[in-house]
């Protein structure tokens, strides 16, 4: 029988990435029923919108989704469907897990986990233009939302990923010197959580353009980060370039009701349709995926087969400096999970 699980292979490189991602988990021998279905810009081609109720009404069944990127147009357009589905099913906690496969540059031993809050700050998408004389656009007011409940369950949620993982510190970062209500709200309902793991996990707060530049000059003091929606969705992507770029990330969407699992790269426009998108990203949010799935044996030996093939076996993607096409990466990593 096996699991169901929502596929939504996404636009751009979606469709190429999600096929890799679904050869190396059935490799794994972990029988899972694929319920496919479009969503974003491809969409709103053959549906009128980006996220049509059938996609949402199969994760509301499945509770469990594997998804490729999704198309949003930049300024004016349709509204993300990634947020909308992070909304509707209150996917709350956003994790980005960023861990050295091959030293890149002067990192050798990246090991970090971004926990994001993932509903509430400036991505509620309260905001509108005001008119001032015959100017429509003259000034645009972009609200962001921080609540209490939000604040707690969050920094509560980074605290038990680090003690089930055995992790060591968790970093709130923030704005509260300048965002005088929101950012305070944050970091005083932090405080709060954190007082009840003291003596158990190390806390400590810090200001987010500091963390920014110490995450380039000295990643190794960081263990666990949790901060607000756009500060996280904006250091992820940076803590990916500590490991080599996008082609690397993963990104699990955990709420109470389903956990989405997706890469954090986008579409990648500039390659898409080439086969020579490193599909590794979206392979490694499929190993949380079988994690949430209590597939914990096949979620590790797919991180270990990703491993080897880039650092031991030298079969690495054009991002990463190599020469393998998606098909020859994929194909390479079906090979090893069906040996062992
Ligand atoms: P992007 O992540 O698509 O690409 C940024 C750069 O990284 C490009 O040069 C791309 O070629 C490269 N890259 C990304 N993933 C790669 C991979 N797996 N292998 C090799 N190279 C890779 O970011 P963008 O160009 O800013 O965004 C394009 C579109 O994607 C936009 O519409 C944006 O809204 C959307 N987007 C969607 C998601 C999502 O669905 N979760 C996330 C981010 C961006």
């Amino acid at each position: 029988m096996g699991y169901r699980v929502t596929l939504i292979p996404g636009d751009g490189v979606g469709s190429e990435v999600a096929a890799s991602a679904v050869k190396v988990i059935e490799a794994t021998g972990v029988a899972i029923r694929w319920d496919s279905h479009t969503a974003g810009a491809g969409a709103v081609e053959r549906r009128g919108q980006p996220l049509p109720d059938p996609a949402i009404e199969s994760i509301r069944g499945t509770g469990v989704a594997l998804k490729g990127p999704l198309e949003t147009p930049v300024g004016g357009g349709f509204r993300s469907a990634n947020v909308a589905l992070r909304q509707i099913f209150d996917l709350y906690a956003n994790i980005r897990p960023v861990r050295t496969i091959l030293p890149f540059r002067s990192y050798e031993a990246i090991d970090l986990v971004m926990i994001r809050e993932n509903t509430e700050g400036l991505y509620v998408g309260v905001e509108h233009f005001v008119k001032v004389g015959d100017d429509p656009r003259a000034v645009a007011e972009s609200i962001a939302v921080i609540t209490r409940t939000g604040c707690e369950r969050i920094v509560r949620f980074a605290f038990e990923y680090a003690v089930q993982h055995a992790r060591r510190k968790v970093t709130m970062v923030h704005k509260a010197n300048i965002l005088k209500t929101g950012g305070s709200l944050w970091l005083d309902t932090g405080r709060e959580i954190a007082a009840d793991y003291a003596g158990r996990i190390a806390f400590e707060d810090k200001i987010i353009d500091n963390t920014a530049m110490q995450l380039v000059i000295r990643p190794e003091q960081f263990d666990v980060l949790v901060t607000t929606n756009m500060f996280g969705d904006i250091l992820s992507d940076e803590m990916a370039g500590l490991v080599g770029g996008l082609g690397l990330a993963a990104s699990a969407n955990v709420g109470a009701g389903a956990a989405i699992f997706e890469a954090v790269h986008g579409t990648a426009p500039d390659i898409a349709g080439q086969g020579v998108v490193n599909p590794a990203a979206l392979i490694l949010a499929g190993a949380m995926m079988l994690d949430h799935l209590g597939e914990t044996d096949a979620g590790c030996r797919v991180r270990e087969a990703v491993t080897k093939a880039i650092r031991d076996d030298g079969v690495r993607t054009r991002d990463l400096g190599g020469t393998a096409g998606t098909s020859e990466f994929t194909a390479h990593l079906v090979k090893l999970l069906r040996r062992n």
